[in-house]
């Protein structure tokens, strides 16, 4: 990463960063943190000379309040410049694979400590709170698991074998290009439902691998196709129907990939977080028509109503 991406004003100048933070967060005026007003008619900037007052200081005229752009946000009380947020905020959706808090921290000229916390404090405003259903009729979702765990006999709680690693179920609609994955401790036919039948629209195909895990939810879907995707030499990769499990593992790949080679020493307390990361850059990924800049702006304007979902843990 050089320091030469960063030449946009709004990694340079904390006004333009701000008014860049307003831009994404209203796209159709001010609104009142405290009350709800969006009538601009009733909501005034406070752009005095006065030292006195904070830059990008707004009042609402509806309930005599003061906010500005950062109140309600996982930025709020933060002391870190807009700018250095809007730099993090590029540099964790600049690639497939993310960004380390210690490049975080070299780049931006950080601790250590703050790189970290900004990085959790990102991929919260990448969770989406209020997910709607994923498929619906004439539509298929591809259901897979896989299993993650620390391989290196150096971390701490090193175990041998598959029983320590912790499960992780991915849904993609390939209607979309849309991913969701999920942590769970054990993959097993209840939680595996779970996550199907509130993250998926039961009007969907799915579409999963041999597994007996989805047998019985599978019944519970419009339809059920299975693909032998094993290993063994007779694997498919597209059924006779054209099902296949083939975006599923390629979200898969792209997320160990990731996790191998920039977080490597990765808690299964965190797992989640880096979850809703790299399902977000899937989601909105440059082969669906994003780019980095529009990806980068679609993070900041998540950190809504994200501040009290977050709780560092140390
Ligand atoms: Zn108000």
């Amino acid at each position: 990463m050089t320091k030469a991406v960063f030449q946009d004003p709004i990694f340079q100048d904390e006004n333009k960063a701000r008014e860049a933070l307003e831009a994404v967060r209203w796209p159709d005026g001010a609104v009142c943190p405290h009350c709800g007003n969006s009538d601009q008619e009733k909501l005034a900037k406070v752009e005095g000379v006065k030292q006195s007052h904070r830059p990008g200081l707004w009042y609402c005229n509806e309930c005599k309040g003061q906010f500005t752009v950062t109140v309600g946000t996982v930025f709020e009380r933060s002391k870190v410049p807009l700018t250095k947020w809007w730099m993090a905020a590029h540099m964790i959706n600049s690639g497939k694979n993310g960004v380390s808090a210690h490049e975080i921290h070299r780049a931006l000229g950080v601790t250590y400590k703050t790189a970290w916390f900004m990085m959790h404090r990102l991929r919260e405003a990448m969770t989406d709170l209020a997910p709607t259903p994923m498929g619906g009729s004439g539509k298929s979702i591809q259901a897979d698991e896989t299993y993650i765990g620390n391989s290196s006999k150096r971390a701490k709680g090193y175990k041998k074998g598959h029983s320590h690693k912790n499960s992780v179920v991915a849904l993609v609609d390939p209607s979309t290009g849309k991913a969701r994955a999920f942590h769970v401790k054990r993959a097993n036919a209840e939680t595996v439902r779970e996550i199907l039948v509130t993250n998926a629209h039961r009007s969907s195909e799915l579409h999963t691998d041999e597994s007996r895990l989805y047998t019985k939810v599978g019944a519970e879907f419009a339809g059920h196709k299975t693909v032998n995707h094993g290993w063994n030499g007779r694997g498919e990769y597209v059924g006779k129907d054209g099902q296949t499990t083939n975006n599923a593992e390629n979200f898969f790949g792209v997320f160990k990939r990731g996790m191998r080679g920039t977080y490597i020493f990765c808690s299964e307390q965190h797992l989640k977080r880096y979850l809703a990361e790299f399902s977000f850059r899937y989601s909105n990924r440059a082969g669906l028509g994003v780019t980095d800049g529009e990806r980068t702006a679609l993070t900041l304007k998540g950190i809504e109503g994200k501040r009290l979902t977050y709780r560092p843990t140390n």
